[in-house]
């Protein structure tokens, strides 16, 4: 099919299946997007800041940057992204990412991955949310991605309900990284980083295996007080 005629059927189909805000349930006309402009509006952002002087575990993470804190509706949409069966909200969040943070004004990220999940909870969910937020980074940033870099050998809990060293402790060698890796500037995405627990076992991985940079890049973060 070409070009033109996938856009008339989108059209259609957009006319047919009007697209209702998951957020406001106000119409949204691209059939592409489940989340209006207003209320992306409404997320608060971080603003750029690198924070890593705020995480707890930084070991291989050169830089962190997250795009929103974890305030209001923004939770139930990463809680809709792990749980719901909504990887193209992932990819949304994740193109809503870089207009937080332009590519243009980071240092250098010669390629993109996420965080691994263990295999059986990809069985479960049927895909890496992970994965489909830096699909939507790799679109806008047109950077490339490689999800092949880590791989997650160890079962882990999920840490919410961890305090700060368990969550360390849950994670430890919980990743390893591919046989040797260009020496690329990494960019590694996970959904929220809170202490940089498991962001920096990858990175650490990433860095042993050849990376010279790793910047963590996230959806969102909790706010800075704890
Ligand atoms: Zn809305």
């Amino acid at each position: 099919m070409n070009h033109i005629a996938k856009n008339i059927i989108a059209e259609i189909g957009d006319l047919i299946f009007p697209n209702n805000c998951m957020v406001c349930n106000c119409e949204v006309g691209d059939s592409d997007n489940s989340v209006c402009q207003k209320c992306f509006a409404k997320f608060e952002p971080t603003w750029l800041e690198d924070w890593i002087d705020k995480l707890a575990f930084f070991e291989g993470i050169d830089e962190v940057y997250s795009a929103w804190y974890t305030t209001g509706s923004i939770n139930d949409l990463i809680h809709n992204v792990k749980y719901h069966d909504q990887p193209k909200l992932g990819m949304e969040l994740g193109k809503r990412m870089a207009q937080e943070f332009p590519i243009d004004e980071l240092e250098k990220i010669d390629i993109i991955t996420a965080v691994p999940l263990n295999s059986a909870r990809v069985r479960e969910r049927g895909y890496n949310q992970s994965e489909w937020i830096a699909k939507g980074l790799s679109i806008a940033w047109e950077v490339p991605f490689d999800f092949s870099l880590l791989k997650r050998i160890k079962h882990t809990h999920t840490q919410t309900d961890l305090s700060t060293d368990e969550r360390k402790v849950n994670v430890q060698d919980a990743f390893i990284s591919k046989g040797s890796i260009e020496p690329l500037s990494i960019a590694i995405v996970d959904d929220v980083i809170t202490t940089g627990a498991t962001t920096s076992e990858c990175a650490k991985k990433l860095k042993a295996g050849g990376a010279v940079k790793v910047t963590a890049v996230s959806c969102c973060t909790p706010a800075f007080d704890y």
